[in-house]
């Protein structure tokens, strides 16, 4: 089912919240053991189902009353675990809800579960999980894509009808694409972090999931906006479900060259002609820019976010989180905690981070990454002046084979090579669901300037109005 439309029925009594979980338990009870999208379900889901219940015999106006939604694991739950898929904190138990959480409970929604994603949000593919891999609901020998791939994955399967990832280099957009689905990271600083475990700082965002681009609004309406908790939270209200319906004749959509350069496959780029083809036909406009220094961003992205990553993950020592394998000293403590705690990638990023970061060799690693990284904003600005919105790919191919990529960190790192100049500037974007290669969804990805994502949720949503909304079907039906 639509969130949408839970809501209002739930609303109206003509259902429960109680009902609507139990639908969805039965669902998830039904599917999840061939896909694998949660690594935790929510036991006191019901309880807290009973409690909407009662707020809303209170006369209490709630937006997701009663809508079930997944949480990707690194998003910290009160009194639930959250373990960002990581041994080392496979038995953390947050002490209070993050700010989304709080948002959604106080909306009415219930949390149904934590979804599987690659270890503390490093990969692409959901492989990197201490807990196994999540499946494809499109092809159980394929990839959801990652790192927020089991949340993906449920909303693709209707195990939920929304849930929450987060994006630091693509792990919204790029298994929305992978399941055909929606996938929305905001403007850096619109939706809260606090209670968010970090990865990369300066890159992670919160980002939404949905199958239909009203209900992505209605979710991210309710999720975003200011918090005085987290210190990198713009004052901007949100206005997404403002911008549904709003005229897209007149706008101008910038194809980047650079990211059609080469690599592309067949079904991708018959997405991106059907997409302009459909677009032009509501008075779109379609212009050729560059980004000559998107070419580097997957470099000084990957050496910004091992730093970053190396500087965060210090935390995990056995002093004051989860894991705690005990030696003889402090020092062997720490030591025996994080060999036991972390798995392969996490070990690798930490290396490469302390690496760049190291004196010797800061200035030519660090420093120059953050030199690419203010030239690609110049860039992006620049195509800006000549484009109200940007558009490619979000990822060169459909979702690949399960262990097709694990054996080699670096052409893992490649499947990155569209989602992640947006994080390195900050900007908003979004994956909407635009085509199929054989069985195999294809997304695009649309890009707006700071503070400019309602727009891109006007666009997607006249996209999907003007082709019936045939691209994001639902998997497993
Ligand atoms: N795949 C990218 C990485 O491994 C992005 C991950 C993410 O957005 N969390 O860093």
């Amino acid at each position: 089912m639509l969130a949408q439309e839970i809501a209002k029925r739930v609303r109206s009594g003509e259902t429960t919240p109680s009902e609507v979980l139990a639908a969805y338990l039965a669902r998830v009870e039904r599917l999840e053991p061939q896909l694998h999208a949660f690594i935790r379900l929510n036991p006191r889901a019901l309880e807290e189902a009973r409690r909407v219940e009662g707020r809303l015999a209170a006369g209490e106006a709630l937006p997701l009353a009663g809508v079930p939604v997944a949480l990707k694991d690194n998003i910290c739950t009160r009194g639930l675990e959250t373990t960002c898929a990581s041994r080392v904190l496979a038995s953390f138990v947050p002490p209070y809800d993050a700010t989304v959480v709080e948002r959604l409970r106080q909306a009415g929604a219930v949390v149904l579960g934590k979804t599987n994603m690659d270890e503390f949000a490093m990969g692409s593919s959901t492989e990197y999980s201490a807990f196994g891999p999540t499946r494809n609901p499109w092809d159980p020998e394929r990839v959801p894509g990652g790192t927020s791939g089991g949340s993906a994955a449920a909303v693709a399967a209707d195990l939920a009808p929304v849930a929450l990832g987060t994006d630091t280099g693509g792990s919204v957009r790029q298994p929305a694409a992978f399941c055909g689905v929606y996938g929305f990271k905001p403007t850096y600083g619109r939706i809260s972090r606090y209670g968010v475990v970090a990865t990369a700082s300066s890159l992670d965002q919160v980002g939404t999931l949905a199958r239909t681009v009203a209900d992505l609004a209605l979710l991210t309406d309710v999720v975003s906006g200011p918090d005085p908790r987290d210190s990198t939270s713009l004052e901007a209200e949100p206005r997404f479900a403002q911008a549904l319906g709003a005229p897209v004749g007149g706008l101008t959509v910038g194809v980047i060259k650079e990211a059609l350069a080469e690599g592309n496959s067949p079904g991708v780029l018959e997405a991106l002609e059907r997409f302009r083809a459909v677009m032009e036909g509501r008075g779109v406009r379609f212009v050729e820019v560059s980004v000559p220094t998107l070419r580097y961003a997957l470099a000084a992205y990957y050496i910004v976010n091992t730093a970053e990553i190396s500087s965060n993950l210090a935390r995990y020592d056995g002093t004051l989180y989860g894991l705690r394998v005990p030696g003889e000293d402090s020092v062997e403590t720490m030591m025996r905690t994080r060999e036991k705690g972390f798995g392969p990638e996490a070990r690798r990023r930490i290396l490469m981070g302390t690496f760049v970061l190291s004196a010797g060799y800061y200035a030519a690693y660090y420093g120059r990454a953050l030199r690419a990284r203010a030239r690609l904003k110049a860039d992006m600005e620049a195509a800006f002046a000549q484009a109200d919105l940007l558009l490619t790919p979000t990822s060169p191919t459909p979702a690949f084979r399960l262990g097709e990529k694990t054996g080699d960190p670096l052409a893992m790192y490649l499947a990155d090579v569209d989602t992640v100049a947006v994080n390195l500037v900050g900007l908003p974007a979004m994956s909407l669901p635009a085509g199929f290669e054989g069985a195999l969804p294809v997304g695009l990805q649309l890009v707006a300037p700071p503070l400019r994502d309602e727009l891109l949720f006007s666009l997607a949503q006249a996209f999907e109005e003007a082709t019936g909304g045939q691209f994001a079907r639902q998997a497993l039906p």
